[in-house]
């Protein structure tokens, strides 16, 4: 099937390449020339596992192209995704001029018959706002709107875009069902489950979903800071909330809390929702208090451990808001390093990947080429982002290069035991501390 993707970024392009690898005959635009520029050079605007031989592969047997032209990926498309951003406005509602813009693209573009299709994650209701776009445009029928919002995670997207554990597919067309089934047949395994609804219900489930995950990330920090006060370990709890099958152990982690681009926009956008619609929905506002509570916990700890922080030196293993990815949007260690650099500590941060990105972001970061060179000298160390190259350190090594040996686990990534005989300050979230 001829498929143009409008949008290039973290979901777009992984969508591009799987479509393409079962196939499909596939153009993808973006709004962003540079990043078109670089993807035509064989480059990739962002890092993702095994994404980069992923879109090798497929743009040299000539499924996959890229263009600045939204002309010609969307002229003959039989279906249209569209994969642009929908950040937040400063109300917290989603900003959907990106999704406006796309739908007026492929309502000039497309020749159709074409199925316009929200992958963008949009608050209920955008899709007749879109349908209304292409009837402004297009009397004659020939553009139908779908939702098949998409449910991978940065870090293993190529995985879960090749390996779906669900498909959703909302639309009120019956014609577009049925390409939309057509379209995705060859990724539908037996354990994948297959969904169809209408489209409103295809827009709610995914914010539903991703503020529902929100929401275990903070019922754990909420965990933590009774464990703490309580003098339990935090990891025990969600260990045994997790093997009840009604609650699963997944996200039920205690940390700094949720970052990334999706968690915290989604939750505020879904609050904002549900108070467009009439519905006080507090309990979202709460997720959101909680997960902020998170990261001044970890900050006090290391306030606490320090006493003054102004000229003290602190060194962040982990910047990107999980492992697996360079992207710093809303991470917590950039919060974390924010915070700290306010208070006039020196801040040294080291990421696998991430290190570019978070220097963009926040200047005053020192960023070091290696976590021995980051902790090297400093007061403390925060574990913030639980790669294995963080969880993997050498610990001797670590506590020789330090100048006071405290380490804030803000991912519980290291043993109490083997921190105790390395000598450490070790300071973890929701479990008892280790003193010398
Ligand atoms: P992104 O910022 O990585 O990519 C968005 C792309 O859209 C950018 O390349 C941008 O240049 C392009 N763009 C913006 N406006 C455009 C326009 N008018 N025309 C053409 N291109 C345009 O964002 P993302 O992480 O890929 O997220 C996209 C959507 O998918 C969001 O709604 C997000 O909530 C949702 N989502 C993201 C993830 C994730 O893990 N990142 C997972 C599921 C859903």
């Amino acid at each position: 099937m001829k498929v143009g993707v409008i949008g290039t970024g973290h979901v777009g392009l992984p969508t591009a390449a799987t479509l393409a690898h079962i196939g499909h005959d596939v153009t993808a635009t973006d709004a962003d020339q540079e990043k078109i520029e670089v993807l035509r050079r064989g480059g990739m605007p962002f890092f993702e596992p095994a994404l980069e031989d992923l879109v090798r592969g497929e743009v040299e047997v000539g499924r996959l192209r890229f263009t600045a032209d939204p002309a010609e990926a969307l002229t003959d498309a039989r279906v249209a995704f569209v994969c642009v951003g929908t950040p937040p406005r400063s109300s917290g509602e989603a900003n959907l001029i990106a999704v406006e813009r796309s739908a007026e693209i492929v309502a000039r573009h497309a020749a159709g018959p074409t199925v316009v299709v929200e992958k963008s994650t949009v608050p209920a209701g955008t899709a007749a706002r879109v349908a209304e776009i292409l009837a402004r445009h297009r009397s004659d029928g020939a553009l139908t709107v779908a939702c098949n919002p998409e449910f991978l995670r940065e870090g293993s997207a190529v995985e879960d875009s090749l390996r779906p554990d669900r498909i959703l597919v909302g639309s009120d067309s019956e014609e577009a069902l049925a390409v939309m089934r057509e379209l995705f047949a060859p990724l539908v395994r037996d354990d994948t489950r297959w969904i169809e609804t209408d489209l409103h219900t295809a827009e709610l489930a995914k914010h539903a979903n991703n503020a529902f995950l929100a929401l275990k990330v903070s019922f754990a920090n909420a965990m933590a800071r009774m464990a703490e006060a309580a003098g339990a370990d935090v990891e025990a709890v969600t260990e045994v909330m997790g093997a009840d099958p009604r609650i699963g152990r997944a996200h039920l982690s205690a940390g700094l809390g949720y970052g990334g681009s999706c968690f915290p926009k989604d939750l505020l956008a879904f609050e904002r929702l549900a108070a467009r619609l009439g519905y006080d929905f507090p309990l979202l506002r709460e997720v959101a208090r909680i997960n902020e509570e998170a990261l001044d916990a970890a900050f006090r700890k290391v306030e606490a451990a320090l006493w003054n922080l102004e000229g003290k030196r602190v060194a962040l293993l982990g910047l990107a808001f999980k492992p697996g990815t360079d992207d710093v949007r809303y991470s917590p260690a950039l919060g974390l390093a924010d915070r700290l650099l306010e208070a006039g500590t020196i801040v040294v941060g080291y990421d696998p990947q991430a290190g570019p990105n978070a220097k963009a972001e926040l200047p005053g970061l020192e960023i070091a080429e290696d976590p021995y060179e980051a902790v090297s000298g400093a007061d403390a160390a925060v574990v913030c982002t639980e790669w294995e190259q963080v969880a993997g350190l050498d610990l001797g090594r670590v506590r020789a290069a330090m100048r006071l040996p405290v380490i804030v686990d803000g991912r519980n990534v290291f043993d109490p035991g083997e921190m105790a005989r390395h000598g450490f300050t070790y300071l973890p979230t929701g479990r008892p501390p280790v003193r010398p």
